[in-house]
């Protein structure tokens, strides 16, 4: 029976990003004729809009029957002022929550033609290949109880609760052992075991399943100040980073910024059964509508979606491929531009790299 892929645009220019992806992988449909059909749906803001809610019903049962999700981005200045249950930004976290997407993964790979693109040094930068593997449905963002209450003498207290099980940390843990088999071989696991307790039990957890299931992967700790600072320092020496909802959110976004782009970096959520696939970049409002907004975050989303869950890793390489073809060709969209290149709109890069597919 053929598979779908469910299509969800979002908000602002998650629409114009979607329509190069969905080129991209219309034409790998074609060429490798897999049997795959599109469906698209609403979410976040424009689902607000049309529905009251910025995850229908209808959105997330079309999502449990696609073998995979596509998601552009959503958020926008026109819904910051709703409630929060309202809020675009719910849509995304109700849909991961509702698809027990569990690990977060994302690359932070240098396009060498891009070294310039980067605050760091190139040498500092060269060959970077960074997988972060983020918890992405536990946690402190999860853990109950949680809130602000007034206390007797008026006061006002705010709190949060950290909390893992073992089961929750070894699933994730699995995925980041397996995709560093795929990859150099090598895990750095990230906790703040010396102060916190989940995580020391993240800490065993962690190293209990490497030596029972995983003694071919090298396992290495450390502590997530220590992360950030390395990151920076040495970025060079990480192969997979394994870390917590929490540490992973903020030093994901710092080893994406390693490579100087936004626009350029794709991601994917995995649970058991579902898997959903983004880039890390937002809606960008002050781009939208404008037909300048970089859609090879978008297209290397396409590439991933069909290494981890279409099992076409052919297809996978030859997108990747494609994308390295239009930077050595010198094109650029604005957020990546540099002197001597060629800048192009979003629906250009597209086409350009449909046209590098072909060659
Ligand atoms: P953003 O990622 O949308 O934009 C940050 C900056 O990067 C902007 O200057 C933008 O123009 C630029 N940028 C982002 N993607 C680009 C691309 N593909 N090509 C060229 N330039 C690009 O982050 P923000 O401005 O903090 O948030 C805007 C809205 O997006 C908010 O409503 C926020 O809640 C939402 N948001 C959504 C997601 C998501 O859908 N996954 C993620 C982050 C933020």
């Amino acid at each position: 029976m053929g598979q779908t892929v469910l299509l969800l645009p979002g908000d602002g220019i998650g629409i114009e990003i979607m329509a190069e992806a969905r080129k991209v992988l219309e034409w790998v449909v074609r060429h490798d004729r897999l049997d795959l059909t599109f469906d698209q749906a609403l979410i976040g803001g424009c689902a607000y809009d049309a529905t009251g809610d910025p995850l229908p019903e209808e959105t997330l049962t079309k999502a449990k029957s696609a073998a995979a999700v596509l998601l552009g981005a959503v958020g926008g200045p026109k819904w910051e002022s709703l409630p929060y249950e309202v809020r675009p930004e719910r849509g995304l976290l109700g849909i991961r929550k509702a698809l027990d997407l569990y690990a977060n993964l994302r690359p932070a790979q240098i396009f060498s033609q891009l070294l310039e693109a980067s605050t760091l040094k190139p040498e500092v930068i060269r060959g970077i290949d960074i997988m972060v593997v983020r918890e992405l449905s536990s946690g402190i963002y999860f853990g109950q109880p949680k809130g602000v209450e007034t206390l007797p003498d008026g006061r006002k207290r705010g709190f949060n609760t950290l909390v893992y099980t073992t089961d929750e940390i070894e699933r994730v843990a699995v995925s980041a052992f397996e995709i560093a088999r795929k990859r150099q071989g090598r895990v750095c696991s990230v906790d703040k075991a010396n102060v916190l307790e989940a995580t020391e039990l993240w800490r065993t957890t962690v190293t209990a399943l490497r030596n029972a299931r995983y003694p071919d992967v090298a396992l290495s700790h450390m502590y997530v100040d220590n992360a950030a600072m390395q990151l920076v320092r040495n970025p060079r020496q990480f192969d997979v980073i394994l870390t917590t909802n929490m540490f992973g959110d903020i030093l994901s976004d710092e080893a994406s910024m390693l490579t100087g782009s936004i626009g350029m970096l794709p991601s994917a959520s995995l649970g058991g059964r579902y898997a959903l696939y983004e880039p890390i970049h937002g809606s960008a409002p002050d781009i939208a509508g404008q037909g300048v907004a970089n859609p090879l975050a978008t297209i290397l989303s396409v590439a991933m979606m069909l290494r981890y869950t279409l099992q076409r890793p052919a297809a996978a390489d030859r997108i990747e491929r494609a994308v390295n073809r239009v930077l050595d060709q010198g094109l650029r969209t604005a957020d990546i531009m540099q002197e001597g290149k060629t800048r192009v709109g979003t629906i250009a890069m597209g086409d350009a790299v449909v046209a590098a597919l072909a060659d």
